[in-house]
């Protein structure tokens, strides 16, 4: 039988409410328990993938081709351990299934209402995960108590509270503690506050985990526990940390683990292994070199945009013992007459996915000063797409190509849509979502880095290079060094006359964690820190030290 462990947040949002879940996932790991974590969002959207990243940042992918919430990129960089679809539930999905059901008769002869069709039914997800053989299932709940649309699913939880054992059932409630500087105090009324509104909604925190910038002292976790009627040895201090890879160790010290456990009247656990942990900590604090990469998107004024991809970055860098500085590039004001002045002084360039024509001939800009200079370079998903595109205008001279999503009336179709895409006109959960295999050539510089000839990785998007240009395309010196192995579809490119130059049509930063970072990030990581020794320091533009095609 599984426990249950909630996690409501309180006061403002933003305090980090997945990043205290994990810690806390990771620790209960570490002492040997098998844990799992779950996101309950409370908007209408029956999932992210129709938000804009700008309302919500990335748009994570598990394996299962769900497109979920990007706490769930969390949870998988710190458990190493994969999500599905199971572990992100939205409002919006509770309400079509339980209107679903109502359409085929299930409640026949009832008014269906929201306590309790639509409590019912979240509660059936919160536990679902408990019947797949975890020890413990967190369960996080998206929003701040008190909100209009979070009520239902505090509601849930009051029910289960009742009817699931008292030792199976944690609150872990997370506030903030705001610092006065003016009074110089930390102030403790606001939590007082979100205690009371979640006590007055039927649920009463059983661990309180406090957001400060300043530590608690023992008198201040008197007054919070007096105040919000939990132990002392049960408030909790979760100051701000440099990393959120520093967190788990912060609240290992906390004993917020052994709170939890005890409360859930569980013995059975060992010493806490986080040497690989703390192996990767050392190596990102104390770093040997650094390198400047840039990220060339169009969303970069919100960087929850590109969170995968810059925590893959901490990753890879860790490895390499290397800090690895990110220079935000915005695709929309790079040129071919400034492009040289904007990526002068890189070791390395990552064009970002993304959707839509904005900022993409900045991209190819940025692509063409990359294969000429030798400049290592990491393409995903829209971004290996501009680098065909760029190929095939450039050294295949196809003046017109590109790709049907920007140009639908273009003669040379480099990047087109599938065939079974063509029919799609909804828009929610239908790209080429998930897990596909994809079969390496070997011998190709995509062969070294992941040192296999298959591997699977996760998708995220609706069109394709057009193997009609395969041909043309490899003889040029641009290789399909990956491809499905049942369909044929090019999965990875890579120029053959080149340092490190490589695009791949999925999304390899959703699956790097600390204990496993991804293969590519790695290597041109690798290839950056050689780029940036190549040159000489005194030189304002970095000069190639190999032949562009
Ligand atoms: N817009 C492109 C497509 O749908 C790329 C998507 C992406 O970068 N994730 O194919």
């Amino acid at each position: 039988m599984a426990k249950y462990i909630f996690v409501t947040g309180g006061v403002t949002s933003s305090l980090g409410k997945g990043i205290i879940a994990a810690s806390l996932a990771k620790l209960l790991q570490a002492r040997g328990l098998k844990v799992t974590i779950q996101k309950f969002d409370p908007y209408i959207n029956v999932d992210p993938g129709t938000l804009n990243p700008y309302e919500h940042g990335e748009c994570y992918v598990t394996d299962d081709g769900a497109e979920t919430d990007l706490d769930l990129g969390h949870y998988e960089r710190f458990l190493s351990t994969p999500t599905s679809q199971a572990n992100n539930v939205t409002t919006g999905r509770i309400y079509q299934t339980v209107i679903n059901k109502e359409r085929e008769g299930a409640y026949l002869g009832k008014t269906v209402q929201v306590v309790p069709h639509i409590t019912d039914e979240i509660k059936s997800r919160m536990l679902l995960l408990g019947e797949k053989g975890f020890d413990i299932v967190i369960t996080e709940l998206g929003g701040t108590v008190g909100d209009i649309e979070s009520l239902p699913f505090i509601e849930a939880v009051r029910q289960l509270q009742w009817q699931l054992p008292d030792e199976d059932c944690i609150v872990l409630h997370l506030t903030l503690i705001p610092y006065l500087k003016a009074a110089k105090e930390l102030k403790t009324k606001p939590t007082q506050h979100s205690v009371k509104m979640l006590s007055q909604e039927g649920v009463h925190p059983d661990v309180i985990v406090c957001r400060t910038e300043e530590a608690l002292t023992p008198e201040l976790r008197r007054k919070i526990a007096l105040f919000c009627n939990v132990k002392t040895e049960a408030v909790i201090e979760a100051a701000d940390a440099p990393t959120i890879y520093e967190v788990p160790l912060a609240m290992m010290r906390e004993k917020l683990d052994l709170i939890c456990l005890k409360k859930l009247n569980i013995t059975d656990y060992q010493e806490p292994d986080l040497t690989k942990w703390k192996e990767f900590l050392d190596k990102l604090k104390y770093p040997k070199s650094k390198v400047n990469i840039g990220l060339i998107g169009k969303y970069i004024e919100l960087q929850d945009a590109y969170k995968s991809i810059l925590e893959a970055f901490v990753h890879a860098g860790a490895m390499n013992e290397c800090k690895v500085n990110v220079v935000n590039v915005h695709s929309e004001f790079i040129t071919e007459e400034n492009v040289a002045e904007k990526l002068g002084d890189l070791d390395g360039l990552l064009v970002a996915p993304g959707f839509g024509h904005r900022g993409v001939e900045g991209k190819i800009a940025a692509v063409k000063y990359a294969r000429e200079h030798g400049l290592p370079f990491f393409g995903i998903c829209l971004g290996m797409q501009m680098a065909v595109i760029e190929f095939a205008r450039n050294v295949l001279n196809l003046k017109n190509a590109h790709s049907t999503e920007m140009n639908p009336d273009t003669n040379e179709a480099v990047i087109d849509l599938m065939e079974d895409q063509k029919k799609v006109t909804a828009k929610g959960g239908t790209m080429r979502l998930g897990a596909y295999p994809c079969t390496i050539k070997p011998g190709t510089l995509a062969h070294r880095i992941y040192e296999t000839e298959n591997i699977s990785e996760r998708h995220r998007h609706r069109w394709e290079f057009n193997n009609k240009y395969l041909s043309q395309i490899e003889a040029a010196g641009m290789i399909a060094s990956g491809r499905n192995p049942e369909n044929g579809l090019v999965e990875i490119i890579e120029l053959a006359n080149h340092p490190f130059f490589v695009g791949v049509q999925y999304h390899p930063e959703l699956k790097s964690t600390v204990e496993h970072p991804q293969p590519i990030f790695v290597n041109f990581i690798k290839a950056a820190k050689e780029f940036s020794a190549s040159y000489s320091t005194t030189n304002l533009t970095k000069v190639p030290q190999v032949p562009s095609l």
